[in-house]
């Protein structure tokens, strides 16, 4: 029987980098795991292609997509719905494929009451004002919305506890070997071999 794949979670407070961590992770031409595309109502950013950096859909098809069962998760951010389909992570694991989900805090602890054998991994910023800096940096939401995700952070951090590991985002290369070398890990616990 084939073992099944190992689900790799990161997550973290909005604006500490886990979306440029995650890209950076999947620039590499050997990485043998598959991302799972999100669903959101949220409007693309500029570049974001659907079916690559998310599904994006309404509010009418997103609650659809709840009532069907369809969400292993979804969780409710400043405004937009972000879930996470299902089939596509029953059917990788089981065909014996690593999956890794890069989603917030909330959703991450309801996949966790679901799935404990994942690998959680929290991504923590150096300090709360750098975690403002990146957000004002990245010139995308109101300042309103910026205080609005940066007091949903404070509030993210005190859930790091329920993980079983934490990564500090302080330069993104480190963040991404250091997620590799857990990744590698897990994969050779005796458990597992
Ligand atoms: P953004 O709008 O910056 O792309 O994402 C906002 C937040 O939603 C980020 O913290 C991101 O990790 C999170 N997110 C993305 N996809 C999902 C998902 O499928 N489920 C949940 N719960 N959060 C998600």
């Amino acid at each position: 029987m084939t073992q099944r794949g190992l689900l790799i979670v990161l997550s973290g407070p909005s604006g500490v980098g886990k979306g440029t961590v995650r890209k950076a992770i999947f620039e590499d031409d050997g990485v043998d795991f598959r991302y799972s595309i999100s669903a959101t109502t949220r409007k693309p950013r500029v570049g974001e292609v659907d079916g690559q950096d998310y599904f994006f859909v309404t509010r009418e098809q997103f609650e659809e997509k709840i009532q069907a069962g369809d969400m292993l998760e979804y969780a409710e951010y400043v405004g937009n719905y972000y879930g996470t389909p299902r089939s596509f992570i029953d059917e990788t694991l089981a065909s014996g494929r690593d999956v890794f989900l890069e989603i917030d805090v909330q959703g991450a602890l309801q996949v966790k009451t679901k799935m404990p054998e994942g690998v959680y991994i929290f991504l923590t910023p150096p300090d709360i004002k750098n975690l403002r800096s990146r957000l004002e940096g990245r010139g995308t939401d109101s300042p309103e919305v910026i205080d609005q995700r940066v007091e949903a952070a404070k509030d993210e951090l005190k859930k790091m506890i329920n993980y079983n590991y934490a990564v500090e985002n302080d330069i993104v290369e480190r963040a991404v070997d250091r997620i590799k070398a857990i990744i590698t890990a897990e994969r050779l616990k005796v458990s597992r071999v």
